[in-house]
C-alpha cells in the first residue's frame, strides 16, 4: 500500500528494507514522536503540504478524486485477509506437505511423493496432549527427508475444512484428471461457478478464502479466470418460534417425521414454498397441510385425466405457455416460492376449465 506508517505489513517490510518510515495521519492532540509500530487509527494529517490540518477521513474521501482529475490514479478496494492460523490439531484435514528434519529444517514434499495420504487407524480421537490423532502413529511419522535423505519427521497438523473448500469446485469440472487440478479445457468449459447459494455467515471467510485461492491459481496459470463465482445468494434461515433451530433448544423439527406423514415430495415443495429464498422464515407446522392437499389436487387431476392432451384447446394452450413464462422468469429470479404458487394457480384455472366444459 506504499504507507508504511499506518499499515501493519508496510511497516514491517519498510523496517526490514530500512525505507524511510513517513508519518501522515497523527492521533489528535498528540506529537509527533518516532513509531513503534504501525498507526492505523483516524487523526489529523500531517507532513502533506497543503492537506496538514485536515481530519484523515475527509482526505480518505477527497484524494482519490483528486487523483482521478489528475490522472494520476483510480479509486478502489483492497481487500485485506486476515491472518489465516492453518493448522488444527485433528485426524480429519488434509494432511500439510512438510516434513521436519534436524539438518535441513522444514522442507517440503516433493511434488512426485504428493498428495500425502491420511493414514489408515483405529481411533482418530484427539490425543489428551492436545497434540494431532497422528503424532501417534510412529510408522506414519516417521520418514526420510527428502534433501538429506536423513531421518525426518513428517508436520502431524492437518489442514482446517477451508483449505478443502476454497477450491473443490473446480476440481468437480474434471475430478478422473491425474496430471493436473483440472483441465483447462474443462474449466473453461464448465467454470467459474456462475451461482453460489450460501448463507451470509460465510461472506467474510469462506468466500474470500475461496477467492484469494482462485486469484494465486489464476496467477500461476493453473485456472483461467480470477473470480470464482460469477453470481451470489444468501438464503434466508428457517427459525422455530422465532430462534435459529438447535438441538440445545430442543426446537429442531424433525425432517423424518414430516417424511413419514406427508412424504418427502410435500416436504421439499413447502420447503421452496415457505417463503421469499432470501427472507428468514418461521416454520410453521400446519403450513405444509396447504402443499399436502396441492399435490393431492395435482395426482387427482392427472390420474382422472390421463388420456388428456394439455393443449387439447385453445384455452389450455395459453395457460400452458403462460405457465412456463411466468416459471422461466421467477426460476431465473430464484423466487421459488412464486414458482410453486405459479404451479397452484395454473392448477386451479385448468380444474376450473374442466368444471366450465362439463357444465
Ligand atoms: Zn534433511
Amino acid at each position: 500500500m506504499c504507507v508504511p506508517a499506518h499499515d501493519e505489513r508496510d511497516f514491517e517490510f519498510a523496517k526490514k528494507f530500512n525505507l524511510p518510515i513517513v508519518q501522515v495521519i497523527l492521533p489528535e492532540g498528540e506529537e509527533e514522536k518516532e513509531l513503534t509500530e504501525a498507526y492505523t487509527g483516524d487523526g489529523v494529517i500531517i507532513n502533506s503540504g497543503d492537506w496538514n490540518g485536515m481530519k484523515a477521513f475527509e482526505a480518505k474521501e477527497k484524494v482519490p478524486h483528486i487523483m482521478e482529475e489528475k490522472g494520476l490514479g483510480k479509486k478502489t478496494v483492497n481487500y485485506k485477509l486476515r491472518d489465516w492460523v492453518f493448522s488444527r490439531q485433528r485426524y480429519w484435514g488434509e494432511p500439510i506437505p512438510i516434513v521436519h528434519c534436524e539438518h535441513c529444517g522444514a522442507v517440503a514434499v516433493p511434488e512426485d511423493q504428493l498428495p500425502v495420504l491420511l493414514p489408515q487407524v483405529e481411533s482418530y480421537k484427539p490425543t489428551d496432549t492436545g497434540e494431532s490423532p497422528l503424532a501417534h502413529i510412529d510408522e506414519w511419522v516417521n520418514t526420510t527427508c527428502p534433501k538429506c535423505g536423513g531421518p525426518a519427521k513428517r508436520e502431524t497438523n492437518t489442514m482446517p475444512q477451508w483449505a478443502g473448500s476454497s477450491w473443490y469446485f473446480l476440481r468437480y469440472v474434471d475430478n478422473h484428471n491425474d496430471k493436473e487440478l483440472a483441465s483447462q479445457e474443462m474449466l473453461k468449459k464448465w467454470a467459474p461457478v456462475d451461482l453460489y447459494v450460501g448463507g451470509i455467515e460465510h461472506a467474510v471467510l469462506h468466500l474470500l478464502y475461496a477467492r484469494f485461492y482462485t486469484k494465486f491459481l489464476y496467477d500461476i496459470g493453473a485456472v483461467p479466470f480470477e473470480e470464482p463465482f460469477q453470481r451470489l445468494f444468501n438464503q434466508g434461515m428457517i427459525t422455530k418460534n422465532g430462534s435459529k433451530m438447535s438441538k440445545s433448544l430442543g426446537n429442531v423439527v424433525s425432517p423424518d417425521d414430516l417424511v413419514q406423514n406427508y412424504g418427502c415430495d410435500s416436504l421439499r415443495m413447502y420447503e421452496l414454498f415457505v417463503g421469499p429464498p432470501e427472507m428468514d422464515c418461521d416454520w410453521d407446522d400446519s403450513g405444509i397441510d396447504g402443499v399436502f392437499r396441492f399435490l393431492n389436487r395435482v395426482w387427482k387431476l392427472v390420474y382422472n385425466n390421463k388420456d388428456l392432451n394439455v393443449t387439447a384447446s385453445k384455452d389450455m394452450e395459453y395457460l400452458r405457455n403462460k405457465l412456463v413464462y411466468d416459471i422461466t422468469n421467477r426460476l431465473e429470479a430464484l423466487t421459488m416460492n412464486t414458482v410453486v404458487s405459479g404451479f397452484m394457480e395454473y392448477t386451479n384455472k385448468i380444474i376450473d376449465l374442466g368444471k366450465k366444459k362439463a357444465a
